[in-house]
């Protein structure tokens, strides 16, 4: 084998040691230990891969006093280039190259002291199992099913609780502790989820979030590269990703770039002055952190865009924390910024992902999040990732689409945002008593903004989320109007996402917009549930007609080219009704909408641009066949979908 050039590194002793002083901090102040450790405290990534196209790799080491200790290298294809000090003298940032001839296998990071004590940690490049064009992420064709896995199912109660974290036990009857669902009870209803026709999953974080309250929910990470416990191992999470590639569907990672959870293993030892923003104000009051002395973000999300916008109106809406429990993370901190895309990567590669949900967009620094998606999709160009920009304004939205001509010149490389303007109109159009410019002309009038979008199809729509009231609440509980809502988010140029439940008309009408309740268990997830929606025991008829429903339609949308990848042709709303046209060379889907409770007579001749005159076509929820003739008659209220494909 050829020997590669080995570098060694030498650092001075000690720079500087502000990092402990006045605190109690053992691993700051601690000498290095006589005895040699096999494995470090921490390495992270905690593997990497060859055949990457890029081929730097920067690796965090956390360890006693490590940043003492010169580093050795020595493997074929592999450079030391650089490591840095931080101002924490227990990290160190090593600098590697792995070159195209680099082979997998294992290496030693060797850290010599200047007490001839050695420390060494087996360090291993892995082989690539896919190929890099083939981590397809989701797209129009895909229906998201979004689940928070601590209420959908709990599959594994050996799991709900662990001494050793700071949130214990599980109390069901309270919508902000913990409830006990798991990924095996996702894994377990695989197949209601795949039966109910969606093709993709997108569970709230499954990291851990080892915080003393409200940890159910994810988004308070405390350690980038773990699972928690209480939803199971890394293998169960590999385990569903298989099990969903095995059928077909995608798995997609909800990831959180913006912030972390204050109890993160980091915020008792920072690397940095400016590992998270506003940190010398978290410094100075950490004995006594709370709401009153937080910084928050100003939550002003339109400074990302606005041309006229204030640096201090700029600064506070990217440096403020989001809540006093999640500390806003620095990504113009260049070892951060590594950190998070190498961690972002690590997640696609191991767990093959099929798209990352990124939180809360606009929060973290934009160029950052350029460089972050630019550098996933540099590895994974059929990849895809969605951000959350929580706007109803399109403007706002599209200016995050990859191919925007945004007017600063700033290109997210981010193929899908999330559309929050489309989820409202939708709403207001079936609330809403018809007038000129009120009811169903807000789709009308909605579907018009896409001439901004430079992709309408990748962007994702949806009735509802984990954050938002329920669409059956946000419908007033009218079923029928939840039919016609859902089957229109469904056949719109647009990818799906729907929550967890609502299927079963799941609502939070008790406390509109509590998400405690919004994320209310899924009835047969636990046992002894009197009610079981995977079996269907318990349910009322309107709730087993509504699963009927979406797997008509969801499974109709799974094959439906016209959905996926058609044009789109629409008719201004007259009378209470709108009908609007997904049209591919073989398929027109056609979606009508009417809001008449009384017996209404449609004219076809007005609709003859799409071409159906004379033609056979199916009703998708019926089952039923419709001759497309001079007119349509309705009975009363409702949604009708037809398509041309007879199969
Ligand atoms: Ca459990």
């Amino acid at each position: 084998m050829k020997r590669i050039k080995t570098l060694i590194l030498v650092f001075a002793l000690v720079l500087f040691n502000s990092c402990s002083e006045g605190k109690k901090d053992t691993m700051s102040n601690s000498e290095p230990q006589a005895v040699s450790n096999k494995f470090l405290n921490r390495v992270e990534p905690p593997n990497w891969w060859v055949g990457f196209n890029n081929p730097e790799l920067q690796l965090l080491v956390h360890e006693p006093g490590i940043g003492k200790a010169e580093v050795e290298v020595s493997y074929p294809g592999v450079e030391l280039k650089d490591a840095h000090k931080a101002r924490s003298l227990n990290y160190l940032f090593i600098d590697l190259e792995i070159n195209s001839n680099a082979r997998a296998g294992k290496f030693d990071l060797v850290f010599k002291f200047e007490s001839g004590e050695e420390k060494v940690h087996t360090y291993e490049l892995k082989e690539r199992e896919q190929a890099a064009a083939d981590f397809i992420g989701f797209n129009s064709s895909d229906a998201i099913f979004l689940i928070t896995p601590d209420r959908f199912a709990n599959s594994d109660p050996s799991n709900d609780s662990f001494e050793d974290l700071k949130q214990v036990g599980i109390d069901r009857t309270h919508d902000y502790k913990r409830h006990g669902g798991d990924i095996k009870g996702v894994i377990d209803h695989l197949d209601y989820i795949d039966e109910l026709g969606y093709t993709a999953i997108w569970p709230c974080p499954l990291l851990i979030n080892d915080m003393p309250q409200g940890s159910y929910h994810g988004y308070a990470i405390t350690d980038l590269y773990r699972i928690d416990p209480r939803f199971g191992q890394l293998n169960d999470y590999l385990e569903l990703s298989e099990q969903l590639r095995g059928r077909g569907m995608k798995l997609i990672m909800d990831q959180v770039a913006n912030h972390c959870g204050l109890e993160h293993w980091w915020m008792k030892d920072l690397p940095f002055d400016d590992w998270v923003n506003n940190q010398k104000r978290y410094e100075e009051n950490k004995d006594n952190w709370n709401w009153e002395n937080t910084k928050f973000s100003n939550h002003r999300r339109t400074t990302n865009q606005d041309l006229y916008a204030s640096e201090i109106d700029k600064q506070g809406m990217t440096d403020g924390w989001f809540v006093d429990a999640m500390p806003d993370l620095n990504q113009r901190n260049p070892f951060m910024a590594k950190y998070l895309i190498q961690n972002s990567i690590w997640w696609i590669e191991t767990a093959k992902l099929g798209g990352i949900r990124q939180d809360t967009y606009p929060y973290p620094d934009k160029d950052f999040m350029s460089e972050w998606a630019g550098s996933i999709m540099n590895e994974y160009p059929n990849f895809n990732i969605v951000g959350e920009e929580w706007s109803y304004n399109p403007l706002l939205i599209a200016y995050w689409q990859k191919g925007a001509n945004n007017k600063d010149g700033y290109d997210s490389n981010l193929r899908s945002t999330m559309d929050f303007a489309m989820q409202r109109k939708v709403v207001e159009a079936i609330n809403e008593e018809e007038s000129w410019d009120k009811g169903l002309v807000k789709i009308y009038e909605g579907l018009a903004n896409d001439f901004i979008y430079p992709s309408p199809r990748d962007i994702m729509v949806f009735p509802d989320n984990h954050d938002m009231s329920r669409i059956h609440t946000q419908l007033n509980e009218d079923f029928v109007n939840t039919k016609m809502a859902l089957a229109t988010f469904a056949t719109l140029p647009r990818t799906l996402q729907m929550y967890y439940g609502t299927e079963i008309l799941m609502n939070d009408t008790a406390k509109p917009g509590d998400h405690g309740l919004i994320r209310t268990d899924f009835p047969g997830g636990w046992e002894g549930d009197l009610v079981n929606a995977f079996t269907g025991k318990g349910l009322t008829k309107d709730q087993k007609e509504m699963q009927q429903f979406m797997k008509a339609v969801l499974n109709f949308r799974k094959s439906s080219e016209a959905i996926h990848n058609g044009q789109t042709i629409h008719f201004a709303p007259e009378n209470g009704t709108y009908v609007l046209a997904r049209i591919i060379d073989a398929e027109t889907v056609v979606l009508i909408l009417n809001k008449n409770e009384q017996p209404v007579t449609l004219d076809l001749n007005r609709f003859a641009e799409i071409g159906l005159k004379g033609k056979s076509l199916k009703n998708i929820i019926s089952g039923e066949s419709f001759s497309w003739g001079e007119e349509i008659r309705f009975e009363g209220r409702g949604v009708t979908l037809l398509t041309t494909n007879l199969d």
